[in-house]
């Protein structure tokens, strides 16, 4: 038995022969042409060619794993006319007199190694994508067929770097997981394993020879392990988990497209909590509804200075795009406490969760708030926005910090800059004080989302950071959860809708209790959806209601 150690980069197992990859075979000979007008309309001819098939391959890709894998051949398509791309060609036609063959493949390896050498991990992953461009170019100036999987059984498939218009055109029938020598886990190639659900594994470098080819293996994408002739024991360790993932993915994926309603008809949404524009991808992979927290601090967190409002309205408006017209809450700035941000120089303090944080540095720092604010405003014509405030702790801080929505929609107004008038102002329930003043709140905005993680510390004056409080920090508690149902009941009242944003959403044991509350929406991580999802369809709320809401006002519970 060998184990060859990776990095997984699309879960799942799967066993079966290892096979390697079968490129188009064809070289060409490097030569010197007399008419070098004629070369280069052979190489245009070419290029138009490779337009074509890319645009094939990316209505191909849109059938088979979505639009972000079409993507990739769109952006292919934009390489094959990139100018300098395209220049480097012709002078090497025009000017040195080289064939078309070599002056794509020369001009490939240029551009290829510029991406490689760039320290930004997206644009080395171009370097792939270059490579692969030209081999297609040089493929049609040839005349040759792309190689593929010449076998009669599916294969574990092996690879140097498996270039992405590779990937999707093969026969997946054929493909049971992944194993490249190189790759990046960012690049496409990646991407594409991940949304078709094939297990993959990349960077296991030399260790992977050819000689092994059709040797019996078992891949893990999960912990990147490639075992070849597993003995007895780790097979079977490995089938039962590859057997217990499988069963779990296929009822799980039924559930996509189902409604989060109980067995008796109530209906819950069932969003997801994101922190930066890539998660998009998860939250419609998992079919979220849309998105409760977008926790915008960590676009300040990721930045050295402050985010400028063009920068902070590019990632809005990717979010609210790509999320094509779902309900999209973005939370505003929430630092402090267990989020420092260098540059905003804020003084030590004693008990920084109960210092200056979020809304409070919004209110004091007024010129932060409100290019933040522009953004989202700006933002707000590409899709269907929610603006939310954290850390509220009084009725005074929401009405000041509507007044300055209002002031940026009147400066928006006077610049004739678009935005929606339909953005919902809401709040986040997550001190003991909003909670507790509720009703008052309710009358300000358009919704509650409650932040269990801080309603919890605040109510039981126990600090989230700390792991020595273990079971001291209990969300479970009687009184975290009757502030729960106080702040649902409230909202209700003023006829506004009240969610939770919290870890405590996820927690499948209280998803009955939050039917029986009568919350309107859990957000959640996007791998929760589904299970959770599953947890709301098997529940009967009026079976269980009384008694759950009879056991939360009792003193049966333990405090
Ligand atoms: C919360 O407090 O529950 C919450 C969702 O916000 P964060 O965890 O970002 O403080
Ligand atoms: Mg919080």
């Amino acid at each position: 038995m060998i184990t060859i150690q990776g990095k997984g980069v699309s879960t799942g197992v799967a066993a079966g022969p290892l096979y390697f990859y079968q490129r188009a075979k064809g070289t060409f000979t490097r030569r010197q042409v007399e008419d070098r007008e004629a070369e280069f309309a052979r190489f245009k001819e070419a290029q138009t060619k490779a337009i074509e098939q890319l645009g094939e391959l990316a209505e191909k890709a849109r059938a088979e794993a979505g639009d972000e894998a079409a993507m990739l051949f769109e952006t292919h398509q934009m390489m094959c006319e990139d100018l300098d791309y395209e220049e480097a060609i012709e002078g090497f036609i025009k000017e040195q007199g080289l064939n078309a063959e070599a002056a794509v493949t020369d001009a490939g390896a240029i551009q290829a190694e510029a991406f490689a050498a760039m320290d930004d991990e997206y644009f080395k992953a171009r370097a792939a994508d270059v490579k692969d461009i030209s081999t297609r170019i040089v493929g049609i100036l040839m005349g040759v067929v792309q190689g593929g999987i010449d076998s009669e059984v599916p294969v574990i498939l092996a690879s140097d770097d498996l270039a992405p218009s590779e990937t999707v055109q093969l026969d997946k029938s054929k493909i049971l997981g992944f194993v490249t020598s190189g790759g990046s886990g960012s690049s496409h190639t990646a991407i594409l394993a991940r949304t078709m659900g094939i297990p993959a594994i990349i960077g296991v470098g030399e260790q992977l020879k050819p000689e092994y080819q059709g040797r019996e293996v078992i891949v893990d994408g999960g912990t990147g392990s490639v075992v070849l002739d597993a003995d007895e024991e780790t097979r079977a360790r490995l089938m039962k988990k590859r057997a217990e993932i499988l069963k779990r993915q296929e009822l799980l994926n039924q559930l996509k497209g189902q409604p989060n309603v109980s067995k008796d008809g109530q209906e819950i949404r069932v969003y997801c909590n994101i922190g930066n524009p890539e998660d998009v991808h998860a939250v419609l992979e998992n079919d979220g509804g849309g998105i409760g927290l977008f926790r915008s601090e960590f676009l300040y967190l990721n930045c050295d200075d402050y985010p400028t409002e063009d920068y902070q309205f590019e990632a809005y408006k990717r979010v609210l795009s790509d999320m094509g017209g779902k309900e999209v809450v973005i939370r505003t700035l929430d630092i402090g406490a267990d989020k420092m941000i260098g540059y905003f120089n804020l003084p030590q303090e004693e008990n920084p969760a109960l210092g200056n944080r979020a809304l409070r540095i919004c209110l004091n720092r007024p010129e932060i708030f409100k290019t933040q604010l522009r953004a989202l405003y700006r933002a707000s014509a590409y899709g269907r926005l929610s603006i939310m405030f954290p850390m509220v702790t009084s009725v005074w801080e929401v009405r000041e910090a509507k007044k300055m929505c209002e002031l940026v929609k009147k400066e928006l107004t006077a610049e004739g800059i678009p935005f929606s008038d339909e953005v919902d102002l809401g709040i986040m329930i997550e001190t003991p004080a909003a909670a507790v003043i509720s009703d008052r709140l309710a009358k300000e905005v358009d919704f509650f989302s409650i932040g269990t993680n801080d309603l919890t510390q605040y109510t039981l004056a126990c600090d989230r950071q700390n792991n020595d409080l273990g079971r001291f920090f209990n969300a479970h508690h009687p009184a975290v959860l009757r502030l729960i149902k106080m702040a649902c009941d409230n909202a209700h009242k003023e006829g506004i809708w009240c969610g939770i944003c919290g870890e405590l959403g996820a927690d499948l044991e209280l998803t009955e209790l939050f039917l029986s509350i009568g919350l309107d929406e859990l957000s959640v991580s996007p791998r929760s959806v589904l299970p959770l999802r599953q947890k709301v369809r098997e529940t009967q709320v009026r079976v269980v209601r009384e008694k759950l809401l009879g056991d939360l006002l009792s003193d049966k519970n333990e405090l």
